[in-house]
């Protein structure tokens, strides 16, 4: 029963008021500065405990995206935009012999 005490007292910790309400939330995590352009983009689902007194949010990021955040790799499983990632796969190989083709040498 003490759980039960300590969800109902959440208090702010901006304002410490007690009008602290919790939402649904989906939030697109994205690595900073120029960089972070070529990293991938997180998606995140979470639980949003929002004060109604000061705006402040506060959400937990789950393990798989966690990980997703640390190492800038993607996990299995894990909701993850690889857009500007994928464009260095999609490059072509054509004629790729064309250029390296041996001549004998003219004299
Ligand atoms: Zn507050």
């Amino acid at each position: 029963m003490l759980g039960m005490i300590t969800a109902m007292t959440r208090r702010c910790d901006s304002c410490s008021s007690r009008d602290v309400r919790e939402f649904k939330g989906e939030f697109a995590v994205h690595f900073a500065g120029i960089e972070g352009l070529s990293k991938a983009i997180v998606w995140v689902f979470p639980e949003v405990n929002v004060c109604l007194t000061c705006g402040a949010a506060q959400f937990r990021v789950p393990d798989r995206e966690l990980r997703v955040l640390r190492t800038g790799v993607p996990v299995e499983g894990a909701a993850v935009l690889m857009e500007n990632i994928e464009k260095q796969y999609s490059g072509s190989s054509v004629a790729q012999g064309e250029a390296t083709r041996s001549r004998p040498s003219e004299n």
